[in-house]
């Protein structure tokens, strides 16, 4: 009985939560700017990220921009379950294709900035080659979702949009089937309540 109240009082959350969450999220534009990145665009990032990734940390003496923007990215992929969740990336509906625009705009970011920088140059040119062959190819510029004219910000993280997640069937069921259906609920509900603890608490700094 005490399980059917808090799936009813997650789903209540839940649905309350879910329009107000896509636009009037708290921004923290203190860090640095990351330019937007379209659906069609990501898609093709992710099939890089990895490689960028890797790239950048093999970078030596870096600015302080460029560490915090790689950290940024690595932070931030982490956020979003390194894009594991099916459709997360696809699919603007799931909880997770707002932390996918953010990872993956940082990753892009990234790359065009190591497009400049001496001992990766080579490598970076080589994959943003790629990645602008591949976008032409599919028209992925003119590929948007409700993200897709989002910018972010390094001081900024996006987490996953947990509130949304009993109303995304594939997002639930991936997750149920890794972790299990109830400390799944259990991970959800404290995120749930955390959120509110934040929304709630006064700004501090
Ligand atoms: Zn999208």
């Amino acid at each position: 009985m005490r399980l059917v109240a808090l799936i009813l009082s997650l789903l209540a959350m839940g649905s309350l939560d879910a329009l107000a969450h896509r636009t009037d999220r708290p921004r923290d534009l203190s860090g640095i700017a990351i330019t937007s990145i379209t659906h069609g665009e990501m898609a093709i990032i992710d099939r890089y990220v990895g490689d960028i990734l890797a790239l950048a940390s093999q970078v030596r003496n870096a600015e302080q921009d460029f560490l915090v923007l790689s950290r940024y990215a690595q932070l931030q992929y982490g956020d979003c379950l390194w894009g594991l969740v099916p459709t997360s990336i696809s699919d603007e509906e799931s909880p997770f294709n707002e932390c996918s625009h953010a990872y993956l705009a940082a990753a892009k970011e990234v790359l065009l900035k190591m497009k400049q920088m001496p001992g990766v140059e080579v490598a970076a040119t080589e994959i943003a080659s790629r990645v602008s062959y591949e976008a032409a190819l599919e028209g992925a510029a003119f590929v948007g979702c409700i993200y897709s004219g989002e910018g972010f910000n390094t001081a900024d993280r996006v987490r996953p949009h947990w509130h949304d997640v009993p109303f995304h069937p594939p997002t639930l069921l991936s997750l149920a089937g890794a972790f299990g259906f109830l400390p799944l609920l259990a991970f959800v509900g404290s995120r749930v309540l955390r959120h509110k603890d934040d929304e709630t608490a006064p700004a501090s700094g």
